[in-house]
């Protein structure tokens, strides 16, 4: 079998845990596999090398940072070759570059459009290990590039998807993905499968266990994926193709999603042609825009609201600022601190009244809803940040989604 392993940064977080993984390939090779390492840097580093950045600029360039950030995997990848080496494996350590990874030039958020892999397919025919670095590659003037946050998994997976591989596992510190994140609901329930379609929507809307890119390569590729600990040996969790002996609920998990700002444009003419201008000049910038609303117009005026990305929020709000001269809009405001928490399942489609629990629920903790957004298998509401933790337990109780406890 051909497997390729992701392992996370709080799997290569120290010097005992890069030896830990290094154990845990070399057991797969044992067990006559061949084995595809993709790792990230080790954890909190590339938070310090965006830090690094921050302190010499207030907006820094994105050709630079990624040339910085990109760094990071380096350094795992050298050091978990070694560790392999001195256990009397043959690996070797390769950047993004080296294996051909090649993606479009959207720098800080680039889609790998292309992978060459000759020289992973030359070290698996000579027998030796391929570690490689994940979140990285190059466009196609050979400027380093990387693939958004947490995008190691998107490597491990278009990785598996161009070699064909047998299987992806992605190691990291929880055993697999749980109906809301584990580390701030402790009742969460551990799901053995779960479709392509569902893990999707849960990435998307900010599970980060995994990348959603890596999901969507997955789910176009029909990439069987799992995710697991390294630091234990349970099943984990699969994610693949949906099957009958899924459960069908109505909702079958509660994310949350804190990276994003909510920008406000007061007092806006209320005639046509006026979205079409604000939004056109967001996406000029390479913004993307996730939910809209516009209030109904009080006289000649209205007000509409959206949200960006945490990391775009400056740059948006620059742009509106310029843009409500334009368009003669009374101001501009920013909320840097809210939360969208979604509640998500296939289940929803056949089900009524779940919009109406999650509002309730809501309000019965005192909880504004800001935003509201709906699709076919989620609904979303944008909160203030202060209540995320609040408002995820309380949803992921109202579904009745925890572990019972047996009594
Ligand atoms: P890695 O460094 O291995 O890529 P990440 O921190 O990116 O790890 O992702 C793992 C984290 O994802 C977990 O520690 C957990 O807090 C979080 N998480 C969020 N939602 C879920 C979920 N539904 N199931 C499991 N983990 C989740
Ligand atoms: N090191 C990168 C990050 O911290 C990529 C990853 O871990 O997947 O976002
Ligand atoms: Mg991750």
């Amino acid at each position: 079998m051909l497997i390729v392993q992701k392992y996370g940064g709080t799997s290569m977080g120290s010097i005992e845990r890069i030896k830990n993984v290094a154990r845990r390939v070399a057991a797969a090779k044992d067990a006559g596999d061949d084995v595809v390492v993709v790792v990230s840097a080790m954890s909190g580093e590339t938070d310090r090398l965006i830090r690094l950045a921050n302190g010499i600029s207030s907006s820094p360039d994105d050709r630079e940072l990624d040339m910085l950030v990109s760094t990071g995997e380096r350094v795992s990848i050298a050091l978990l070759a070694m560790a392999l080496i001195d256990m009397g494996y043959k690996a070797r350590s390769f950047t993004g570059r080296q294996v051909g990874i090649i993606t479009d030039s959207a720098h800080t958020k680039a889609r790998i459009e292309k992978i060459t892999a000759e020289r992973i397919k030359e070290a698996l025919e000579e027998g030796t290990i391929p570690i490689v670095a994940g979140f990285q590659g190059i466009d196609e003037k050979s400027d380093v590039t990387t693939l958004g946050r947490g995008g190691s998994d998107t490597t491990a997976v278009a990785l598996a998807a161009a070699l064909k591989a047998d299987m992806c596992d992605i190691y990291t510190d929880v055993d697999g993905v749980y109906t809301s994140d584990p580390n701030i609901v402790p009742n969460a329930r551990k799901l053995n499968k779960i479709s392509y379609e569902e893990m999707l929507e849960m990435a998307s809307l900010g599970a980060k266990v995994l990348h959603s890119r890596s999901v969507e390569f997955a789910a176009k590729y029909n990439v069987p994926l799992r995710v697991l600990s390294s630091f234990t040996n349970n099943s984990g969790t699969l994610v693949t193709k949906e099957d009958k002996d899924m459960e069908q609920e109505a909702v079958s998990g509660v994310t949350y999603d804190k990276n994003a700002s909510k920008i406000s444009l007061i007092g806006v003419p209320d005639k046509p042609g006026i979205a079409g201008r604000i939004f056109g000049a967001i996406s000029d910038a390479n913004i993307i825009v996730d939910m809209i609303i516009q209030n109904i117009s009080q006289g000649e005026l209205t007000d509409i609201s959206f949200t960006v990305p945490k990391g775009d929020a400056k740059k948006a709000v620059d742009i509106m600022k310029k843009m409500t001269k334009e368009i003669g809009a009374a101001d501009v405001l920013l909320n840097p601190d809210i939360a969208k928490v979604s509640i998500v399942g296939v289940g929803m489609r056949s089900h009524s009244g779940v919009a109406a629990k999650m509002f309730a629920t809501l309000a019965k903790e005192g909880i504004n809803i800001m935003m509201i957004s709906t699709s076919e298998i989620k609904i979303s509401c944008v909160i203030d940040a202060k209540y995320t933790e609040l408002a995820v337990r309380a949803l992921h109780d109202a579904f009745e989604l925890g572990e019972k406890v047996k009594v």
